[in-house]
C-alpha cells in the first residue's frame, strides 16, 4: 500500500516536496474492518484552503472511490464500491465509525445506473451537491434572471451555470482560457462565456451584462468577484462557495480575507437599504420612541447652532465630530 504524508505546510503554490509518498504495511482487518483499494482519486481546491489544518505528518486530506476488497462487515460485502474521505493513499481499512466531522467515513455508491463510478467524486458526489444546494438555496434563481458564475468551467461551476440554464436563466460563465469558453457555450449552451485574463474583460462584463447581474455564484473570490459586486441589480443573490484566487496566495496578507471567512466561517452577507421596510415604517417609529420612554433607549445629539453652519456641521460629521446624531440648529 501507498500514501502521501504531509511533510511541509505548502508555502504559495504547493511544491512536490511538501509531500512524500511512502510504503505500509497494512495489518490484517478485524471484526467490522474492510479493505478497499483506491479506484479513483478526487483532487480538490479545498484540499489547498485546508491544507493549514492538516497535521503534519498525517496522510494528506481527499476523496476517493475505492472497491471493496475484504470485508468483516456485512453492510460493505466484496465487490461493492464506496467513496470515502480516505486521503491520498491506495488502500484503507476503514472501520465503518463516524468521522471527526460526524460523517460516514465511507458509504456505498448507488447503483450509478452505467454512469462511471467516477461521477461519485463530481457531478454526483460533493461537487454536484455543492452545486446544487448552494445555488439553488441560496440564489433562489428566477426565469428570466441574470446569473454569472465564475470558476465557470469547473466541476462545481460547470453544474451551476447548467442548473441555472434549467431554471430558465441568462447565465454568464467565466473561466480563464478561450477553450473552455467554447465548451461552455457551445456544449453546456452557457449565453456568454467571458474569460477572465482577457485584458478587456471589465468593457466586455459590461456588455454582457445589459441588465445587471441578479445571482451570482463565486468560486474564486478576489478583484473578480469585486467587478461582479458592482454589476449586481437590487436585491441580487451571492452564493459565496470558493475563493480560489486566493488559496495559493503567498502572502497571507493579500490573499482574499473576505472571501475566506465567509467560506470557511460559513457566514451569510446580506445587504439592504431601509426602505425594504416601508411597509412597517411606523410600527418600528412605534418601538423605538416606546423604548426611549421606558428608558431602554439612550440618544444623543450633537447640535452646531446656525444655517450658516451647515456646511462646517456636515464636514465635522465626516470626520467624526459627532457623537449621536449630528444636527444643525438654524
Ligand atoms: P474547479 O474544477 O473549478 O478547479 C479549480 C479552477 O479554478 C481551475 O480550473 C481554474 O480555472 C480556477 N482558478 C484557479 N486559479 C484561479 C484564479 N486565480 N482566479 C480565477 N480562477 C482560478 O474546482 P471545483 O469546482 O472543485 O471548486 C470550485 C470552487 O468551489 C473552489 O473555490 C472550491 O474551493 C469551492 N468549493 C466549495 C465548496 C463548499 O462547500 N463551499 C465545495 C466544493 C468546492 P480557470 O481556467 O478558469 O482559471
Amino acid at each position: 500500500a501507498k500514501k502521501y504524508i504531509f511533510e511541509k505546510q505548502f508555502v504559495g503554490l504547493p511544491k512536490a516536496t511538501d509531500l512524500k509518498l511512502v510504503e505500509e504495511e497494512l495489518p490484517p482487518i478485524k471484526d467490522g474492518e474492510f479493505l478497499t483499494e483506491a479506484v479513483y482519486l478526487s483532487v480538490d481546491p479545498y484540499m489547498r484552503a485546508y491544507a493549514p489544518t492538516v497535521k503534519l505528518g498525517t496522510t494528506f486530506i481527499g476523496s476517493q472511490v475505492a472497491k471493496v476488497l475484504e470485508s468483516k462487515n456485512s453492510k460493505y460485502p466484496v465487490g461493492k464500491y464506496v467513496v470515502g474521505e480516505f486521503g491520498w493513499r491506495t488502500h484503507t481499512i476503514v472501520d465503518d465509525t463516524p468521522n471527526p466531522r460526524g460523517f460516514p467515513s465511507a458509504w456505498l455508491i448507488p447503483d450509478p445506473e452505467g454512469l462511471p463510478l467516477s461521477f461519485s467524486l463530481g457531478v454526483l458526489g460533493m461537487p454536484g451537491n455543492t452545486a446544487y444546494f448552494g445555488f439553488l438555496e441560496i440564489c433562489k434563481p428566477q426565469p428570466g434572471e441574470t446569473v454569472v458564475v465564475s470558476g465557470a468551467a469547473g466541476a462545481v461551476g460547470s453544474i451551476v451555470g447548467q442548473i441555472a440554464k434549467i431554471k430558465g436563466c441568462t447565465v454568464i460563465g467565466i473561466a480563464g482560457s478561450d477553450e473552455k469558453g467554447k465548451w461552455l457555450v457551445n456544449d453546456l449552451k452557457f449565453d456568454t462565456f467571458l474569460n477572465y485574463k482577457d485584458k478587456d474583460f471589465d468593457q466586455k462584463l459590461l456588455q454582457a451584462t445589459p441588465k445587471g447581474v441578479d445571482c451570482y455564484f463565486d468560486n474564486v473570490g478576489g478583484q473578480l468577484s469585486t467587478k461582479i459586486l458592482n454589476r449586481m441589480n437590487l436585491f441580487g443573490r451571492v452564493s459565496v462557495c470558493g475563493a480560489i484566487s486566493g488559496y495559493n496566495d503567498k502572502d497571507d496578507a493579500k490573499a482574499d480575507a473576505v472571501q475566506f471567512a465567509l467560506v470557511f466561517k460559513q457566514l451569510k452577507m446580506e445587504g439592504f437599504v431601509v426602505h425594504k421596510w416601508m411597509d412597517r415604517w411606523f410600527e418600528g417609529i412605534e418601538q423605538n420612541k416606546n423604548w426611549i420612554k421606558k428608558g431602554k433607549l439612550k440618544y444623543r445629539e450633537t447640535v452646531t447652532e446656525g444655517f450658516e453652519n451647515m456646511f462646517k456641521a456636515f464636514v465635522d460629521m465626516l470626520q467624526g465630530g459627532n457623537t449621536g446624531k449630528a444636527i444643525v440648529k438654524v
